[in-house]
């Protein structure tokens, strides 16, 4: 293999931006924030980033360009937050148009860094404020009362520290200026307050609520007042999640979790596990194989600053067309017509010449030329901005396909299910859980492998972990997007998508390279793109493309296949990362009306929020991470409306049960008073909690399953 090379960077011009942490608001518990941290990107630096918008329109604006938006916009404190991976120049241009970074939550080149700690850390054991809303302007006539009313009040106790979080609507649904104001009392006789903020969707009203609140104990009683003069009952706060999985029994395994997990780690651990336990496991190949860890190879054939054509390979890099060359020639005569030439993989252009023998031929011709005698072999296109610009005579370049990762197959990958029971014949109830749909979520494959090799190992000292497996049959996709995953580790941190260019013409610009693939969470084919619904794009470079159709990719057709072929399975995950949220469906709504896909039965929203406070509690076992409830229900409330995602396929096309974990919850900072976002690639500490946490979470869905079956019988 060639050696590869980085496509040529932009020279680098740092931006620094100031935050301002505005002061918690009064009445909040929060102490006074940390000196404000300076939030610096260079200009061609690419970064996940918590940004606070300037308003509604701004974050509308960016979901409607397909902005890479990380986690859900939150109206948690009265600001808007999102979290966006960008580049220091659309960051600049976001704070010129009235937006303010917050926290840098992952530079690229943390997760390789945090990829090698964890490594080295593997071999070691092996060896041994809240800010306040602008105040509204208030109505001076007398407005007429309102009525609130609580949607919810929960508390709950993590690592010794306890929080009330409260819902509350206003029947004054259409003033924006209502400030509603929630006063507690707690068990220990202290009081206080804090503010809440209207939270819109989609421009709807949902309700007003803030982030979890730190309280000094228990909190007995909540209530909320109005700034027209609403006030609600008194309520005493539920308890959250209130739901206690069965102590784990002496001897109980775990802990199978010791670096983060590249593709190739992650297909060793499926094969041990197969050998390991060979009378509980069944490998399945699932049906479509993926394009592979391959790109096209190109380059640049003149200076793309000033006049350029791109020269792309039809054909993959290593399928011979790494390393070809292309240059262009002055024939050094009169009157010569433009001509191309392939030999000895050099594709030689030679350019036509007036009577004066000076060169005459443009870069579109160039283009043209190469497309018209070579279409088999390459293709050719004009750089932007240099169109109809003299092309320039070019010493050879070699096509690159700019694949760093030189130890990887570069082989259309085979992605694997793992099929675990004692009885696997589709007799007993069916659980499925995925993850590593996108390929920046390194932590989700931990959360699957702990699960499944907890499952296994226990089954052999542990008589309640075989009894589930008596009764259950457990589906397994550690990895739906190999490909995209390869491209995380070795290119690409943020990479989202899978590896698939579907791209015409000048966005096939090898720039645009960390851009390209589909968003395999947006390609399924229930409320998708395709029918109108929100929350996926048509841009072939935007962090949500959905695809060139539904299903259109080998990944998501794997997915559906596994749960057609097995049609026991009735529950399960998609496991994501990060922002701590548990969801099920709907997952999608149209923008004229907000119009969700339909909602579940009364029964079935019972039977989905029962089991999340089961599994939300299981969660909290293992480290006291606790789920927020707002961030506990459908899709389309919690997090963001999703087009074409595969709970939503699952759910409503083969009638399963299928949730979302959204693993890497956001920690508190006492120190700060703020919840911090954990990101993508965290230090492999923090990794390593979320598959142990929430590996505890799927072997409580497994209960779950096991309970809905008995009840069917029952
Ligand atoms: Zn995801």
């Amino acid at each position: 293999m060639i050696v590869p090379r980085r496509w040529a960077a932009a020279a680098t011009a740092a931006i620094l931006v100031s935050v301002v942490l505005s002061h918690p608001g009064s009445g909040t518990a929060a102490p006074a924030p940390a000196a404000p941290p300076r939030v610096a990107l260079a200009d061609d630096e690419t970064a996940l980033v918590r940004v606070q918008l300037r308003d509604q329109a701004q974050l509308d604006q960016l979901v409607a360009r397909g902005a890479d938006l990380a986690n859900r916009p939150r109206s948690a404190d009265g600001r808007i937050l999102a979290d966006l991976v960008l580049t220091g120049v659309q960051l600049a241009e976001l704070t010129a148009q009235g937006a303010t970074p917050v926290q840098v939550v992952q530079r690229a080149g943390d997760g390789e860094r945090h990829f090698a700690e964890s490594l080295r850390a593997a071999q070691a054991r092996t060896a041994a404020g809240l800010r306040a809303p602008a105040a509204g302007q208030r109505t001076a006539s007398a407005a007429a009362v309102d009525t609130l009313q609580f949607l919810q009040a929960y508390w709950w106790t993590s690592n010794g520290q306890t929080f009330v979080q409260t819902q509350v609507a206003t029947t004054a649904t259409d003033d924006p200026d209502v400030e509603i104001t929630v006063s507690w009392r707690a068990a220990d006789g202290a009081t206080g307050s804090f503010p809440l903020f209207r939270f819109e969707d989609s421009g709807e009203y949902q309700y007003h609520y803030a982030q979890p609140v730190p309280v000094p104990s228990r909190p007995v009683q909540v209530t909320a007042t109005s700034s027209l003069g609403g006030v609600s009952r008194p309520v005493t706060p539920a308890v959250w999640p209130n739901a206690t999985p069965p102590p784990l029994p002496e001897g109980y395994q775990k802990d199978f979790i010791d670096a983060y997990f590249t593709p190739t780690d992650i297909q060793a651990r499926i094969k041990r596990l197969a050998r390991q336990y060979r009378d509980l496991v069944d490998v399945i190949d699932l049906p479509n194989k993926t394009q592979g860890y391959r790109r096209t190879a190109a380059a640049y054939l003149g200076d793309p600053a000033a006049a350029a054509v791109v020269v792309e390979s039809v054909r993959f890099g290593d399928q011979g067309m790494n390393g070809v060359q292309v240059r262009t020639v002055d024939p050094g005569r009169a009157n010569r017509p433009l001509t191309a030439t392939y030999r000895d993989r050099v594709l030689t252009v030679s350019l036509a010449t007036d009577g004066a023998g000076k060169v005459t031929s443009s870069t579109d011709q160039v283009a043209a030329v190469i497309n018209a005698r070579f279409a088999n072999r390459f293709q050719a296109f004009v750089e932007q901005g240099s169109a109809g610009l003299p092309m320039p005579v070019v010493a050879p370049v070699r096509l690159d396909d700019g694949l760093q990762g030189t130890e990887v197959s570069t082989k259309p990958w085979t992605v694997q299910a793992l099929r675990i029971g004692v009885h696997r014949d589709g007799s007993r109830i069916g659980v499925l859980a995925y993850s590593q749909e996108h390929a920046r979520e390194w932590a989700t494959p931990l959360v699957t492998l702990e699960f499944a090799e907890r499952m296994l190992a226990n089954s052999r000292t542990d008589p309640a972990t075989r009894e589930l497996l008596e009764q259950t049959e457990i589906f397994v996709i550690p990895m739906v997007n190999p490909d995209g995953a390869n491209y995380s580790f070795h290119d690409f941190d943020f990479q989202r998508k899978n590896l698939v260019n579907h791209c015409t013409g000048v966005s096939r610009d090898p720039a645009n390279r960390d851009s390209w693939g589909v968003d395999l969470n947006r390609n399924y084919t229930v409320g998708s793109h395709f029918d109108g619904y929100v929350g996926a794009s048509s841009n072939c470079l935007s962090g949500s493309y959905a695809g060139t159709g539904e299903l259109s990719e080998a990944e998501s057709r794997n997915v559906v296949a596994l749960a057609r072929e097995h049609d026991n399975i009735r529950f399960a995950m998609n496991v994501h990362s990060y922002g701590g949220y548990f969801m099920w469906p709907p997952g999608a709504y149209k923008a004229d009306g907000r119009v969700t896909l339909p909602r579940p039965s009364i029964d079935e929203s019972k039977l989905f929020l029962d089991s999340a406070r089961r599994i939300v509690g299981a969660i909290a076992q293992e480290r006291g991470t606790v789920t927020w409830p707002s961030q506990t229900g459908p899709v389309a409330d919690v997090l963001y409306s999703a087009a074409g995602n595969s709970a939503d396929e699952l759910y409503y096309e083969l009638g399963i049960f299928a949730w979302d974990f959204e693993v890497g919850n956001d920690r508190w900072n006492p120190a700060t008073g703020q919840w911090e976002g954990v990101g993508f690639q965290p230090p492999f500490d923090e990794a390593h909690g979320e598959s142990q946490e929430y590996a505890g979470g799927l072997v409580e869905m497994v209960r779950v399953a096991r309970d809905y079956a008995a009840a069917q019988e029952g």
